[in-house]
């Protein structure tokens, strides 16, 4: 089901970790953010768009994580646009033979068998420094940052004063630092995350998490101070207070199985730079 949000922006939410997909349109062209999970879910956005006469003319992928670069035959056989990095991402990990299972190994067990994977990643990237997203329909602004994945980016949908924030600002997730990937400070990266998304907000009413509930401008600055203390803790290797893992909502529990992976990496991380701070010290 789609719900109207804002002039020309509609949500479609999955049942499984309430992934939103976003609908951008100009009363007959769309583009779809993040289409997802279950085969089922994409037909109905797909079925959601064209009963409103919509023609679905591109796509974006806000970054390379699996429940983020779906796709569906039946939204058409269009540009789907991804950053230069979130591409790179992709194109590397298709590239691999085993690439589906390695997927299927991370897909919530409930749906696993639901998740259409063959078209999945198959982006057109946008060269290095894109700012607004090249479709006709209302002008997209591109927010790119690597504090959650590389290439990650948020939109911000300027006439209609939404934001997409991608994986960021969630009320239901922890965030989740690219502790895993090459940055040297993911922390760091996504404080600047943070920052991006605090800067776009004085253009936006509204903005759409990757996951969980859609809020006002109030509600933005909110999640941005939510998840701006939430990484402080992580960084200063504090308990955290959040609300998400101190008390999630029922069904959520297993958020603090994400948020302990977080605290046990962040020490890892923090490790290895007083070790190469050291080693630095003694080669001077
Ligand atoms: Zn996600």
């Amino acid at each position: 089901m789609l719900t109207r949000i804002a002039a020309g922006v509609r949500v479609h939410t999955s049942e499984c970790i309430e992934t939103n997909s976003t609908v951008v349109d100009d009363g007959s062209r769309a583009l779809i953010i993040d289409p997802g999970l279950t085969t089922s879910e994409l037909i109905d956005l797909a079925s959601g768009v064209s009963a409103l006469g919509l023609e679905v003319v591109a796509g974006f992928s806000t970054h390379p994580d699996w429940d983020h670069a779906l796709w569906h035959p039946l939204l058409g056989d269009v540009p789907r646009y991804g950053t230069a990095r979130a591409y790179d991402v992709l194109e590397h990990l298709r590239a691999q033979p085993d690439w589906r299972s390695q997927i299927a190994a991370g897909l919530p067990p409930e749906i696993a068998d639901d998740v259409p994977l063959h078209l999945f990643g198959l982006l057109t990237p946008l060269s290095e420094g894109t700012v607004e997203l090249p479709w006709d329909g209302p002008s997209v602004r591109i927010l790119e940052h690597s504090g959650h994945a590389p290439g990650h980016a948020a939109l911000l949908i300027e006439e209609c004063r939404v934001i997409v924030a991608g994986d960021m600002l969630s009320d239901v997730l922890v965030p989740m630092p690219d502790l895993y990937g090459d940055g040297l400070d993911p922390l760091g990266d996504y404080l600047v995350g943070l920052e991006l998304l605090e800067q776009a907000a004085s253009g936006a009413d509204l903005f759409v998490p990757g996951h969980g509930s859609v809020g006002d401008v109030d509600e933005l600055h909110a999640r941005i101070a939510a998840d701006r203390a939430y990484i402080h803790d992580l960084r200063d290797a504090r308990t955290t207070a959040d609300a998400r893992v101190t008390a999630p909502r029922p069904g959520w529990e297993w958020v603090r199985d994400i948020h302990e992976g977080n605290v046990e990496r962040a020490a890892l991380l923090r490790e290895r730079n007083v070790a190469s701070d050291q080693s630095r010290g003694r080669d001077r």
